[in-house]
C-alpha cells in the first residue's frame, strides 16, 4: 500500500534519543527511507537502526559531529551515495549549557551556537545540492518556544533557536523558486532526557500553566514533522510551527 512518504528519502540529526527518534521512527512508519546521525549515544544509535528495520524501509545510522562544517559535508555525501538523495532533512541535533549570563562562561556559548545553529547551516548547505539537482525538497529545522520568547538562564540556547528561525525564513526565501520548501517547528516543553535533569517542582509549575495541562511527547513533535515533510504542507514554507500544548498563547 502507499504511504504518505513512500519513496522519499529522510535524513534526520541527533536521532538516537528524544525527539530526533520520534522523528525517525514516525517518518519511516510513513514509508520513507531513513538516515540519521548521533554523536556518543552509540548502542542507542545501533538500537534505532535495528527498530527502523520493522517498517521495511532502508535505515541506517551515521556517527557524526552535526557542528563540524566537514563532517556535516562528508555526511551528506555519503548518505547520497547509500540512499541515491535525500528529499527531507529534519534538523534537529541540540544540547543545552544552561546559566545565569553572569556565569556563563564564552566556551558554554560558542558550543550551544555551534551545535545547534551552525549545524543547521552546515547540513541544509550540503543537502541544497541534491534537492537543487531534484528541484524538490523539505527542510525542516526544530526551533524552540525559547527562541520566541527568550529564557531566563538559556541566552545562549534561546539565541542559537531565535537564529535557526532566521536562518529558516531566509533559506525559504532563496530557494522556494526550486520547489525547496523550508520550515522551522518550536516545541514547547517536551519530556526528554533534555528535560530530565530539570527540578521536579519546577516541570510539576510547567506542566500547570500549559493550556492543555501536560508536557509534550516526541512524537507530538514527529507528527507535526510529518506533515511539514509530505505533501499536505506543500504550499507552506518559511513559517514557524509552535507544537507547544499552548504555551505561547
Ligand atoms: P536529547 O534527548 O538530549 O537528544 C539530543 C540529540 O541530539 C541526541 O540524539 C544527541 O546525540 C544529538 N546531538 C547532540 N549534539 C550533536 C551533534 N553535535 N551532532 C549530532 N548529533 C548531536 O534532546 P531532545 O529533547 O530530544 O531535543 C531535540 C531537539 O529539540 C533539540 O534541538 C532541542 O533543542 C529541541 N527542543 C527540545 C525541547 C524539549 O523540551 N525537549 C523543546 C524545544 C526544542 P548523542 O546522544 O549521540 O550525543
Amino acid at each position: 500500500m502507499e504511504k504518505l512518504l513512500s519513496g522519499k528519502t529522510a535524513l534526520v540529526t541527533g536521532a538516537s534519543k528524544g525527539i530526533g527518534r520520534g522523528i525517525a521512527l514516525k517518518l519511516a512508519e510513513a514509508g520513507a527511507h531513513v538516515a540519521f546521525t548521533y554523536l556518543s549515544s552509540v548502542e542507542k544509535g545501533q538500537a534505532l537502526e535495528a527498530e527502523l528495520q520493522k517498517y521495511m524501509v532502508k535505515a541506517k545510522g551515521y556517527r557524526s559531529d552535526a557542528a563540524d562544517f566537514k563532517s556535516a559535508d562528508e555526511l551528506v555525501n555519503q548518505v547520497v551515495a547509500d540512499f541515491g538523495t535525500v528529499d527531507i532533512v529534519v534538523n534537529n541535533a541540540g544540547i543545552t549549557r544552561d546559566g545565569l549570563l553572569m556565569r556563563m562562561n564564552e566556551e558554554q556559548f560558542n558550543e550551544v551556537i555551534r551545535t545547534n545553529l551552525n549545524s543547521v547551516f552546515n547540513i541544509t548547505k550540503a543537502v541544497q545540492r541534491p534537492m537543487l539537482k531534484q528541484r524538490s525538497g523539505s527542510i525542516i529545522n526544530i526551533s524552540s518556544v525559547v527562541g520566541v520568547k527568550g529564557n531566563a538562564g538559556q541566552a545562549n540556547y534561546a539565541a542559537s533557536k531565535a537564529g535557526i528561525i532566521g536562518f529558516t525564513k531566509s533559506v525559504a526565501l532563496e530557494l522556494g523558486s526550486r520547489n525547496i520548501r523550508c520550515n522551522a517547528i518550536a516545541p514547547g516543553f517536551i519530556e526528554t532526557e533534555m528535560t530530565e535533569v530539570l527540578n521536579q517542582d519546577t516541570v510539576k509549575q510547567w506542566r500547570e500553566a500549559i493550556p492543555l495541562k501536560r508536557g509534550g511527547t516526541p512524537e507530538d513533535v514527529a507528527n507535526c514533522v510529518l506533515f511539514l515533510a509530505s505533501g499536505l504542507s506543500s504550499y507552506i514554507t518559511g513559517q514557524v510551527i509552535n507544537v507547544d500544548g499552548g504555551m505561547l498563547t
